[in-house]
């Protein structure tokens, strides 16, 4: 594989097969001078295009509007090629959190866009690569990664680049590859396929705002989602189309993970349950059986396996901050800290929580 810096070369770097082009600055790494942390993006841009002679070289998406899976598998598959080559950057758990804190950012804008988007002309395509393409792309692929688990992860692409190699492919392909090798597995309920999953997240713009509301006495919590904004949901003279999206319901099949203070599983990332929608494509709460009681607190979202934002009742909320002010504040997993603290300074922000 030849790698080529170019002067004046307009993109960060193109992955072309056998011959792979930069910009100069981006391959610039000189080991006297240059600090750790140009080393690792160095890494990661030459990881990247590696990760693209599979996705987007010998297996090319069919048209524009699955551009996502070739960059959000390159972001993604760079992230864990880092992370085998020098774990000391922690490369994995910080890129993939660098990613969902981002997307749970902008993804909460009404203005963002669906991750499979319809392109008809031209114009449209420059403006598909962007942060919704790359990091979203990169985060659901880990979600599915957690939920179906690495082995049926690894052995469903393999089928998939078998199938398609040296061909196109659209993300029906990919779910399909899938979900044959994650029912084999047993990794996902018969009564689901990953395409079904999966649309969810890549059709629909947006992510969820999950509410949990516990029942101490009953030892257990009724759990339901909503599409999370950042802006208020009524807008004054909205227009037509504008009133039409305020109404719309959004739904997702969200992988939910949980554990508590006492059972302290944060190693498992495959979902105890599914958060499901009707034929319709509207919510449907769940209710979580067998919690602890009043003086333990749980925690949704292991290891920010999915972009949704959690939001506790007050007393959870306090038993977890609890916690987190506790000198053990440790034993709740860095990746769960981070999204405590951002899900409780957003909610503060929009006015959910105080
Ligand atoms: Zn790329």
């Amino acid at each position: 594989m030849d790698q080529l810096a170019v002067p004046d070369f307009s993109a960060g770097a193109m992955e072309n097969w056998g011959l792979i082009t930069y910009r100069e600055a981006a391959l610039f790494y000189a080991p006297d001078v240059s600090s750790e942390a140009d080393k690792q993006r160095v890494t990661n841009i030459i990881a990247h295009e590696l990760a693209h002679q599979w996705f987007g070289n010998m297996v090319t998406m069919s048209w524009w509007d699955d551009l996502w899976i070739k960059e959000g598998f390159a972001t993604y598959i760079a992230t864990l090629g880092m992370e085998k080559m020098c774990c000391k950057w922690n490369a994995y758990e910080e890129e993939s959190l660098d990613n969902m804190l981002a997307i749970l950012s902008t993804d909460a804008y009404c203005s963002t866009r669906p991750i499979h988007q319809p392109v008809t002309t031209a114009n449209q395509i420059g403006g598909l690569f962007d942060p919704i393409t790359y990091r979203k792309g990169a985060v659901i692929i880990r979600m599915m990664h957690m939920f179906i688990g690495d082995m049926a992860f690894r052995l469903g692409l393999n089928n998939y680049i078998e199938r398609q190699a040296y061909g196109n492919a659209k993300q029906e392909d990919l779910w399909q590859a899938l979900t044959q090798i994650a029912h084999d597995h047993s990794s996902l309920p018969k009564d689901l396929c990953l395409q079904t999953i999966m649309d969810s997240w890549t059709l629909q713009k947006g992510y969820p705002l999950i509410k949990v509301r516990r029942h101490y006495t009953n030892k257990c919590a009724v759990i339901s989602q909503s599409r999370f904004k950042l802006q208020p949901e009524q807008q004054p003279n909205a227009r037509q189309d504008q009133l039409f999206e305020q109404k719309r319901q959004y739904c997702w099949l969200v992988p939910i993970s949980y554990t508590s203070e006492l059972a302290h599983n944060f190693n498992s990332t495959e979902p105890q349950v599914w958060l499901r929608c009707t034929p319709k494509g509207e919510p449907l709460p769940l209710r979580l059986r067998y919690l602890p009681g009043e003086f333990e607190w749980i925690i949704l979202n292991v290891q920010l396996t999915a972009p949704y934002r959690v939001d506790y009742d007050s007393c959870n909320w306090r038993l977890l901050i609890d916690a987190l002010k506790g000198l053990d504040f440790q034993q709740i997993h860095v990746l769960n800290r981070a999204q405590l603290i951002d899900d409780a300074m957003t909610l503060a922000w929009t006015g959910q929580r105080s």
